[in-house]
């Protein structure tokens, strides 16, 4: 398939033309790649279900793991979802922003969309450029992440366009995304409570802030036991993982150097993500390791920003291993944990 780019540079009206062209592809039924604030999304007409099914074969996504349907107001979301008071709590604290939010689906979202769910995720992006497409489409988008299954999150158009050129019909390049993780999926449970199912940049003691309860599901911190169901199926399936295997290191930096350089079953073309402060004293003391720089220590928001980048830009040499540190799971520091064990495969070692 041909797939036309559309650089959107500054103002969202400074290529209406070409954001209406997108909005007709949508409502055709077919693929649009957009910016978010948190990745690029892989859009199509929610309310469609062939279109939806493209989505699912141009990212080679399981049928089982739902899309999150992505609208330009909160309250557009009422045919498709029954919206209570929560919803609205939440939508004044954070709508537009990146929170997801998972409700009851009323029967105008198709089966496909939902991966089969009673359930859809909801969200309103604070992106221009995406509300805008969402506008003019006059349909709510269903959009997963624009990669390849099993890849990481794209966060600028060059990632894009390595996954999808040829799958899609367009991909609008508006410039790297801001955050760089996806967002915070909420669950609101019939007592009102929420279940935190996939960390973000909100983070839990800001949902908690709301004055409602929320606790964590069981499979955003830890590998869920075989056979268990995956509150949100999208966290049991292998994630984010570059070609090399990554390894967690969970230790102070003495302890993380000494182990690099004993490790010697791991293979001569070793790779480190490393905490900026680090960075200079690393490359004295692992001098044929190849670093990469995470970000600050103390900056969480840059780490996440910075996150899918390095580990897409890893694939490009072709490390034998790449070690990194374990983030704590707290704050923001809780989206790269979650986002970390999973590029890992659950790796982590104890130092
Ligand atoms: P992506 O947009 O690719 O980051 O993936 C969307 C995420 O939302 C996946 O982890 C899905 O499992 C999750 N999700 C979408 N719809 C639902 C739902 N109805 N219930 C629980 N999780 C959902
Ligand atoms: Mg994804």
């Amino acid at each position: 398939m041909n797939t036309e780019i559309l650089k959107i540079v500054g103002d969202v009206t400074a290529d209406s033309a070409g954001l209406r062209r997108a909005a007709n592809i949508i409502k055709r039924g077919g693929l649009v790649v957009f910016p978010t604030e948190t990745v690029y999304g892989l859009g199509a007409d929610a309310t469609n279900a062939e279109a939806a099914d493209k989505i699912y074969s141009a990212k080679g996504r399981p049928a089982d793991n739902p899309l999150i349907i992505h609208v330009a107001r909160p309250e557009d979301a009422e045919p498709y979802a029954v919206l209570g008071d929560m919803y609205y709590r939440l939508a004044e604290a954070f709508m537009p922003g990146p929170l997801t939010v998972i409700l009851t689906a009323r029967d105008t979202v198709p089966s496909k969309t939902r991966g089969g769910l009673p359930t859809v995720a909801v969200r309103c992006p604070s992106s221009k450029i995406a509300r805008e497409l969402i506008s003019l489409s006059g349909v709510p988008i269903a959009a997963p992440s624009a990669n390849l299954s099993g890849s990481p999150s794209p966060t600028s158009a060059r990632h894009v366009i390595d996954d999808m050129m040829g799958r899609v019909d367009m991909i609008i390049d508006g410039g790297d995304a801001d955050i760089g993780v996806e967002s915070t999926i909420v669950r609101i449970n019939p007592d009102d409570t929420l279940t935190l199912l996939r960390p973000g940049k909100i983070t839990p003691s800001e949902l908690s802030a709301l004055g409602a309860k929320v606790d964590i599901s069981d499979a955003v911190l830890d590998k869920l036991p075989e056979g268990q169901v995956a509150e949100s199926p999208g966290m049991k399936y292998r994630h984010y993982a570059p070609k090399a295997p990554v390894v967690l290191l969970d230790g102070d930096l003495e302890k993380i150097v000494k182990y690099i350089i004993n490790d010697e079953k791991a293979g001569h073309n070793k790779a480190a993500l490393c905490y900026t402060e680090d960075m200079e004293e690393l490359s004295h003391r692992l001098p044929e390791v190849y670093l990469f720089d995470l970000g600050s220590r103390s900056d969480a928001l840059e780490r996440a920003h910075r996150l899918f980048g390095s580990l897409r830009e890893a694939d490009k040499h072709s490390f034998d291993i790449i070690y990194a540190p374990l983030p704590e799971k707290c704050g923001v520091d809780l989206a790269l944990y979650n986002r970390m064990i999973r590029a890992a495969a659950h790796k982590i070692i104890k130092l």
